[in-house]
């Protein structure tokens, strides 16, 4: 394929890894993106608008979330598209690239040293696993909006109404919180969703989203924000997830009409990083203390004394211990003779939480 360059400039051929997958007379505009080193071309091409049976007056609600990032009602039927994969992508990233931190941190060029080999090298690792992360979000996006379209064309919706996030980061809601939101691509994982929408005739339009997670579907009555994942009335007694809870008012915002969902769909969006990841010994590392109201893991370690704590060695580690993970835990006490370590160093870590 030939890019076009600057009058004057010599001709610029570029040899694509796969075709591009859209007609040349439907390419709209072609642009060469450089990313950690990588080379990707970026096309925007007009796609005819797919004929489906579908009908414009079943409204569907959506609600937006980071734990289920869709979560749609309409009539009796009820989607949950589970995002536990993309959190468990993010925590494992932020692990990583805090690890490689304090790893390169006496490494690393001083500033003067700008520009060096090693700083170059440093760099072109940190943006590889910046981009890769980016990509496996983007991914998981894509897998999410896809399929709450399928969903939606198999319901025959017409329409979709979408919880309207704007300006939900003006207000500070904690460290915590605060890094959740704005670690969460909103905005692609909604922009990806409108656009397979749109591409299967599906109308989307945004509603306001104050007060559905905290309305009762069955009553209307208004109560305090739910704590947990569930959603109680205390006027009617109406018990329902509450991410159902905000998708069915939304629902209900835009004309749709929905009832206790008798049929749950249960989608997946992106992959849990593999085992064989290479940043998969940090997974366990990753919960500094209990949630609250989990049982602590309490366990035989290998000098046959059960571990009350969750915490190891001289506090500035934090780990959790659980079973088969013997060789770690011995890592930060000085206690467990270390030829104990290497047998009972497990073979694979199977763990999925
Ligand atoms: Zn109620």
């Amino acid at each position: 394929m030939r890019l076009s360059v600057a009058g004057g400039q010599p001709e610029l051929w570029l040899r694509l890894g796969r075709e591009i997958p859209y007609p040349t007379g439907q390419l709209r505009s072609v642009t060469l993106v450089c990313e950690a080193g990588r080379l990707f071309l970026d096309v925007t091409s007009a796609v005819p608008v797919a004929v489906h049976d579908i009908d414009p007056g079943r409204v569907a609600g959506v609600d937006v979330g980071i734990i289920h990032p869709f979560a749609a009602a309409s009539g009796d039927a009820a989607l949950f598209v589970s995002g536990r994969a993309i959190r468990a992508e993010e925590r494992l990233h932020l692990a990583d690239t805090k690890a490689r931190a304090s790893h390169m941190g006496r490494k690393a060029p001083r500033r003067g040293q700008r520009g060096s080999r090693r700083w170059r090298k440093l760099r072109a690792a940190q943006r590889r696993a910046e981009t890769k992360h980016r990509r496996r979000v983007r991914l998981a996006h894509h897998q999410a909006a896809k399929s709450v379209v399928t969903w939606a064309l198999e319901r025959r919706v017409g329409t979709l109404a979408i919880g309207d996030l704007a300006g939900i980061t003006t207000r500070s809601l904690g460290r915590h919180q605060n890094l959740r939101l704005r670690q969460w691509r909103r905005t692609h994982l909604v922009g990806a969703m409108r656009d397979k929408a749109q591409a299967a005739g599906i109308q989307v339009f945004k509603v306001d989203e104050r007060a559905t997670s905290s309305t009762c579907p069955q009553c209307g009555s208004r109560t305090t924000k739910p704590r947990g994942r569930n959603f109680a009335c205390p006027s009617c007694g109406h018990q329902e997830h509450r991410d159902i809870v905000g998708a069915r008012n939304i629902a209900a915002h835009s004309g749709g009409t929905t009832r206790t969902p008798v049929r749950v769909t249960h989608r997946r969006a992106g992959h849990v990083p593999a085992r064989r990841d290479r940043r998969r010994h940090l997974w366990d590392q990753r919960r500094s203390s209990p949630a609250p109201g989990r049982p602590v893991t309490t366990g035989e370690s290998l000098t046959g004394e059960p571990n009350r704590s969750p915490r190891f060695g001289d506090g500035s580690r934090p780990y959790r211990w659980s079973p088969g993970e013997d060789h770690a835990s011995s890592l930060t006490t000085s206690a467990t003779p270390a030829r104990r370590c290497t047998r009972a160093m497990p073979r694979v870590v199977p763990r999925c939480r």
